[in-house]
């Protein structure tokens, strides 16, 4: 099994897995980390490691160095910012507008096919 691919399955199970240094640490509900699939994470640590030191620096360019906003929306134009309106799709309140029609960053998303769309919107409160 691929690191990758055990990632996967570990996840799927609700472990979380994080590179803390060199070290692999595991948080997992009680009895789902088998003592075979621990075996299985720790034969593949360091390719684990990696996968999982990729992840955050992916993470960290996108939410430090680049505005998640697109810069314009398919049919709608460019982005700009105005005063708080309501997004006429969802509600939500928001500041931004694409060709004059107020666009929540859940929905811009969306129309830009990023499968993110409202999903992280809820998962960051
Ligand atoms: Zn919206």
């Amino acid at each position: 099994m691929s690191a990758l691919s055990l990632l996967a399955k570990a996840r799927d199970r609700g472990i979380e897995l994080v590179a803390d240094g060199g070290r692999l640490r595991y948080r997992a509900p009680w009895g789902v980390l088998t003592p075979d699939l621990r075996a299985a994470l720790a034969a593949r640590k360091g390719e684990l490691l990696a996968v999982l030191g990729g992840e955050r620096q992916q993470f960290h360019q996108q939410g430090d160095c680049r505005s998640p906003w697109p810069e314009s929306l398919p049919g709608r134009g460019p982005r700009r910012i105005d005063c708080y309106a309501r997004c006429e799709i969802c509600g939500r309140g928001t500041w931004v507008r694409y060709g004059g029609t107020a666009r929540c960053l859940g929905c811009a998303l969306a129309a830009r096919g990023d499968s993110r769309g409202h999903q992280a919107l809820a998962s960051e409160g």
